[in-house]
């Protein structure tokens, strides 16, 4: 019953603004997608577990929400892609679900999802809810989105001689969960989610879509594992290998306090800035 009244409550949450790919989202036993004539849809799935992706102890639940989102965000972004809907399998503790503490968890959780999907007028098509073997919180999302046929960005585009760009700095993330580890106790509160890297970090879909429609990058992909990785992925796809000037690199407000060692440290392995690495000519 409880898993019932989660669902009743998710669908209240996430009824439909309505939305012309989705034609019947939560409630049947299948969603129906239209995908607008001439496009393909990407789909991407993540997982966000806990001890794992976040911890409870350190990250607000608003956060655990927003950031399950937006991982696949930044896949569909790096792709150049529109987002279309979302679906969310759900493994939750017996407590998330039976006590009121439990509950507020996953309310909030909701609602850092929530804020998101709409700045992206994206909604949840459906999903799976479960009550999770153990004491973890288990989340897997699948994104799906649209883009013109055969014109999606990709990974394998890059030729030699291409300069290489990123948005936005890098390094925020790991700067902002060395400060939380280094506190050791959760923001209680966190009001305005702007320049929080780790905890509500910002997915370019307009970048990424303006990158596939203006035709400006030969090949694309968003840092999720930290420049160092991620730059060797796109390298290894496109057959090229790339160098680095340290001193062109954009660093994060938060890292540049760290110094310039430890700075470059966080922005080349740190991961989880969620902004886009691209090449053009
Ligand atoms: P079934 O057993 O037929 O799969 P469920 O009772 O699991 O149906 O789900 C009922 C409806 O609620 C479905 O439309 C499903 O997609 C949706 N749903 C279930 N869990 C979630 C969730 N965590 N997020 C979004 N939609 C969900
Ligand atoms: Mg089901």
């Amino acid at each position: 019953m409880r898993e019932l009244a989660l669902i009743e409550q998710i669908r209240r949450d996430f009824s439909t603004p309505r939305s012309r790919t989705v034609a019947l989202g939560i409630g049947d036993d299948c969603a129906i997608l239209r995908p607008p004539a001439g496009c393909e849809v990407l789909v991407t799935t993540d997982f966000t577990l806990e001890g794992r992706h976040f911890r409870r102890d350190l990250h607000p639940p608003e956060s655990v929400g927003h950031r399950c989102l937006a991982r696949g965000l930044s896949d569909l972004a790096a792709m150049g892609a529109t987002p279309m809907t979302a679906f969310l399998s759900l493994a939750l503790p017996a407590d998330l679900v039976s006590t009121a503490k439990g509950r507020a968890w996953t309310t909030r959780f909701f609602k850092g999802l929530q804020a998101l999907a709409s700045r992206h007028k994206i909604t949840l098509a459906g999903g799976d809810t479960a009550q999770s073997p153990g004491d973890a919180i288990l989340a897997d999302i699948v994104l799906l989105g649209t883009a013109p046929v055969g014109r999606s960005l990709r990974r394998s585009g890059a030729h030699a001689g291409d300069a290489i760009y990123v948005t936005g700095s890098l390094g925020g993330a790991a700067t902002e969960l060395a400060t939380m580890l280094a506190r050791n106790a959760r923001a209680s509160k966190i009001s305005n989610t702007a320049n929080h890297p780790q905890t509500f970090p910002q997915p370019r879909i307009a970048t990424g879509q303006a990158l596939l429609r203006r035709k400006l990058a030969t090949a694309c992909i968003d840092l999720s594992d930290g420049l160092s990785t991620d730059l060797a992925h796109l390298c290894t796809a496109s057959n090229v290998s790339a160098e680095i000037d340290a001193a062109s690199l954009p660093l994060h407000p938060l890292a540049q306090p760290l110094g310039p060692d430890h700075a470059l440290h966080a922005a080349l392995h740190g991961g989880e800035d969620y902004e886009l690495l691209f090449t053009a000519q």
